[in-house]
């Protein structure tokens, strides 16, 4: 606010202080004057009120007094002077202010004479008189008069004695009211006989009526009328005793005016107070503003009462009074409250003047204030925004770093953190504290004793600054977790160390991906076992190992026996089972130091390195034959597996360690061809066999282009009737070089290679042919068995292969049997189930060679379409010798004519062997002891020779029909 405007503004807040103080004094005192005047008008109110009663009840009372004289006439006839003298007396004692009681007589003319005598009587000398103009004087003739003829008391007022009144208009108006109203009726304001001087009084009058004569009418009354009493009354005595009788005369505040009259003539005054003005003042013809003032500064009554047929007036008024005593408060209020308002005023005023004094020195501070406080704004707002950039910077640096993987550290000169921010304990799982005020090396478990730890330290011992230095250490929980930190020294402005700074990231999911990553590149998915490519760094470390120990290494090619048979029968996901149950038996049979890792399908590769305290030796090898030969459940089944295992030892026959495997590889191939479940040592001869495999291999790739294979036919003959009924067609190999291979040497690499299908469908044909050759030349209605492998058999048109082979060589499909083994239904029975009914469909006849020696599930047998079973060969050679093989191959006869099959004894060779067959029924035989295999011109021979086979068994062997 400007500083004018203040001051003015005070100033007219000292006035406003002043004029309302003084206002309301005003106001308030004049209330309080008007109530005091109220108070004093309402006080004289009563006081006049009292004073007017009084009149009024002293009037009526006179004229009371009157009526009861008047009434004394009316009872008494006639009342002597006595009587109206003894009635009047006592009364007029009491009623001073009556002058005298009158009796007037109506006279007569007549009468006047008589009369007159009878007045003088009383009174010497008196007549009959009237009043005329003040002065008394003897009547004139009338016809009539009215003159006063008792009269109390006579003294001092004998000059009315005898006075006649009926020329008094005044007293015969009142006397004629009186007539006809029949109340007691007032003159006017007469001028009295005995007091001439002044109209001082007046007359109250009733008429007086012939006793008995009717009054009910005004004229009847008029006409009885005989007289009239009359009580004389002077006015200003009347009033006077009636307020000194009232003790009312006494309060000089009051003062009082009585009339006559309807109205305050002066002319008919008939009272007024001692000291009060001949007449009362005129009311207050004062201002609006003093009459509101003052409302009753003269207060007055006025009342006009009508006392027998008169009026009369009163006025009772306020003398003048001094106004202080009746306007103490008001005053006071008054003279307080000016003083008051003048008091607040000066308050007022002393504030106003303190108030400038202050708004003064207040502005100048301001001014000065303002001034240092614009500096203040500047520097503050200088300030301001330089912090919240600085806030706004520091803000965007929490929000990346909590954004970021990374934390922020920082050290000390002596290389203790000091400072880690950036939420480590939740990124890294590392509290701070576990690293505040400790070096790092410290903090990280193994860091000084490690070759990289020592790195570092030298490395910020010499104030360099490093990047991603990676180590690993154990979080609260004991999991390991890894960091990556980087770090560059600080310096002072003096250029000397201060300490270090840098950020750190915890890289624990990337290295366990890492680990993972490498460990799946390294280690087998199914077992979890060190894979082909890590195997190879545990045998150069093994190697490594055995040169620096001068111990030897061995280096194990498990191989399991018959799994191909498992895991086709019981279906791959069986397969899987066995594997990793092997894999964990062979882990946990081994110490942790040695290796075990998967090769391939059902290979495994252990690397044993000797110990001081265990040599190496083949009961190592035993042991974990034992492990693996426990049983092993899959599914619902229970399975023996056991495998074949191949040794190589380094460093004894100086073989490199990169042979090692390969020569395990011979080793365990030789322990397989021993007839499985057994362990073999690598020797340099099992090399050559190797080395023969794989020339076979090579050569085989050939050899049906070659024309190299040729088939042998081994009589099938009915025991029964001694005669051929079938052959079966073997394969043979005749190498250039090699000579004649069995099959048994490269039957299972031509089934490992794939060769066997061509190979396969060339038998087939060749055989078929063949046979059907032999028929066309009448050599009988043979039937030709064809051996059939597992690739052939899970070849997708190995129907249409058939189907083409029958029509080409046109034979019929009844006289075409195909061997099959067990194993090839197992591995998918329902595929095998439409395979052998689709084969089965064509004609030909199913076979099961070997049998009782596979997975002899007897449930297929129902539910294949086979037609012939033959016993194994195992089975038949040892007939004699081993009574449960003797029970087996009656057993499998028993079961295959309740089968309603057929069975026919491969490898027969002695009449034993064929005596026992016969007794138990079974239905052919083939074997050494009546034909080797034959090339198919001996077979041929053989045929035409009709050969037969004596039906009694010391009959001999072979003959020929
Ligand atoms: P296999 O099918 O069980 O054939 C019977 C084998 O027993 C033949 O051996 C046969 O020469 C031999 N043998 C027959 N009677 C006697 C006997 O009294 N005493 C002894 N010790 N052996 C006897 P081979 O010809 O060496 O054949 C061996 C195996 O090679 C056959 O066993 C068969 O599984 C397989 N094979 C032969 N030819 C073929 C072929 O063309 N295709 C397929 N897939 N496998 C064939
Ligand atoms: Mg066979
Ligand atoms: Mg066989």
């Amino acid at each position: 606010m400007p500083r004018r405007r203040l001051h003015l503004s005070l100033a007219v807040a000292a006035a406003l202080t002043l004029g309302g103080a003084l206002a309301a004094t005003l106001a308030v005192s004049v209330a309080v004057g008007r109530l005091e005047s109220g108070k004093v008008a309402l006080a004289f109110q009563q006081r006049a009120g009292v004073r007017v009663a009084a009149i009024h009840q002293g009037l009526d009372e006179a004229v009371e007094v009157l009526t009861v004289t008047n009434q004394l006439f009316g009872a008494v006839q006639p009342v002597t002077r006595d009587q109206f003298h003894d009635f009047t007396t006592p009364l007029l004692a009491r009623y001073p202010f009556i002058q005298a009681f009158n009796f007037h007589r109506r006279v007569g003319a007549a009468e006047r004479v008589s009369v007159e005598a009878e007045l003088a009587a009383i009174v010497p000398g008196v007549r009959i008189t009237e009043m005329v103009g003040g002065h008394r004087s003897v009547a004139p003739a009338r016809a009539f008069y009215s003159i006063v003829d008792y009269l109390e008391p006579m003294a001092g007022n004998e000059a009315a004695f005898g006075l006649d009144v009926a020329p008094n208009t005044r007293v015969m108006a009142a006397l004629e009211r009186a007539t006809v109203s029949g109340r007691a009726a007032s003159t006017d304001l007469i001028s009295l006989a005995q007091d001439t001087r002044s109209n001082g009084g007046f007359q109250v009058i009733m008429p007086v009526y012939r006793a008995g004569a009717p009054l009910a009418t005004a004229a009847q009354r008029r006409a009885a009328r005989v007289g009239d009493t009359a009580a004389i009354i002077r006015a200003g005595a009347l009033v006077q005793k009636i307020l000194d009788g009232g003790k009312l005369q006494t309060d000089p505040s009051v003062q009082m005016w009585v009339y006559v009259g309807a109205r305050a003539d002066p002319a008919r005054l008939v009272y007024a107070s001692a000291g009060a003005p001949a007449a009362p003042p005129p009311a207050l013809a004062g201002s609006r503003l003093e009459r509101w003032l003052a409302p009753d500064t003269r207060i007055s009554v006025q009342h006009t009462r009508d006392i027998a047929g008169q009026p009369w007036h009163v006025i009772v008024g306020q003398a003048e009074r001094a106004l202080l005593p009746d306007h103490i408060g008001s005053l006071s209020c008054l003279l307080g409250g000016i003083l008051f308002s003048l008091l607040m005023t000066a308050f007022v005023q002393t504030l106003v003047q303190r108030s400038r004094r202050v708004q003064r020195l207040v502005n100048e501070r301001t001014a000065d204030l303002k001034l240092s406080n614009q500096r203040l704004i500047d520097d503050v707002a200088a300030r301001g925004r330089a912090e919240h950039a600085l806030q706004l910077s520091e803000q965007r640096f929490r929000q990346l770093v909590a954004m970021s993987s990374d934390w922020y550290w920082e050290q000390d000169a002596e290389l203790r953190f000091v400072n880690i921010t950036g939420g480590i304990d939740e990124k890294g799982g590392m509290p701070p504290e576990r690293l505040i005020g400790r070096t790092r090396w410290e903090a990280v478990e193994g860091m000084q004793a490690s070759a990289w730890g020592q790195a570092h330290i030298a490395q910020v011992m010499a104030h360099e600054p490093f990047e991603d230095l990676e180590y690993a250490t154990r979080d609260d929980f004991g999991e390991l977790r890894w960091f990556c930190v980087n770090g560059e020294p600080l310096f002072d402005e003096r250029g000397n160390f201060s300490g270090y700074r840098g950020t750190g990231t915890d890289i624990t999911a990337r290295k366990l991906t890492e680990q993972r990553i490498g460990h799946i590149a390294q280690h087998d998915v199914l077992t979890g076992l060190p894979n082909r490519s890590l195997l190879q760094d545990r045998l150069a470390e093994a190697v490594a190992y055995s040169a620096r120990s001068a111990r030897p290494v061995w280096v194990m090619l498990v191989d399991l026996d018959r799994f191909k048979f498992v895991n086709d029968s019981m279906g791959h996901k069986a397969g899987d089972v066995l594997l990793m149950t092997i894999a964990a038996r062979l882990r946990s049979a081994l110490r942790d130091t040695d290796t075990v890792a998967r090769l391939s399908g059902d290979e495994f590769v252990v690397i044993l390195a000797e110990h001081d305290d265990e040599q190496l030796a083949p009961d190592i090898v035993q042991r974990l034959m034992d492990a693996i030969a426990q049983p092993v459940i899959l599914g619902t089944k229970e399975f023996f597996v056991t495998c074949s295992i191949g040794v190589a030892v380094h460093p004894p026959n100086g073989a490199a360690s990169d042979s090692l495997i390969e020569h395990a590889d011979i080793a365990m191939y030789r322990a397989k061809k021993l007839g499985r479940n057994n362990f073999q040592f690598y020797t340099p001869a099992m090399n050559e066999e190797a080395m023969e495999r794989v020339r076979i291999e090579s050569a085989l790739r050939n050899a049906l282009e070659r024309n190299e294979f040729v088939l042998h036919y081994q009589p099938q003959v009915n025991l029964a009737s001694g005669q051929i009924v079938g052959m079966e067609a073997l394969i043979r190999w005749q190498h250039p070089e090699l000579g004649v291979v069995a099959p048994s040497r490269f039957i299972s690499v031509a089934e490992e290679t794939g060769l066997i299908v061509p190979i396969g469908a060339w038998v087939m044909r060749t055989a078929c042919r063949q046979n059907k050759q032999w028929q066309d030349a009448g050599l009988g209605a043979l039937r030709v068995a064809v051996n059939l492998s597992a690739r052939q058999f899970a070849a997708p048109d190995l129907l249409a292969d058939i189907t083409g082979v029958l029509e080409q060589t046109g034979l019929a499909a009844a006289c075409l049997e195909i061997e099959l083994t067990e194993s090839l239904f197992m591995s998918d029975v329902t595929t095998a189930v439409e395979v052998l009914h689709g084969m089965k469909s064509l004609g030909v006849n199913l076979s099961i060679d070997d049998f009782g020696t596979g997975y002899s599930s007897l449930s297929y047998l129902s539910r294949f379409p086979i037609d012939v079973l033959k016993i194994d060969r195992s089975f038949v050679s040892d007939i004699a010798s081993d009574a449960s093989d003797a029970a087996i191959v009656a057993s499998i006869i028993a079961l295959a004519h309740n089968l309603k099959l057929s069975v026919i004894a491969e490898g027969v060779e002695t009449a034993e062997q064929l005596d026992y067959l016969r007794r138990h029924g079974c239905d052919e035989m083939q074997g050494y002891y009546f034909s080797r295999p034959l090339a198919a011109d001996h077979f041929e021979h053989l045929l035409r020779q009709r050969a037969c086979l004596p039906p009694d068994a010391a009959a001999g062997a072979v003959r020929a029909a």
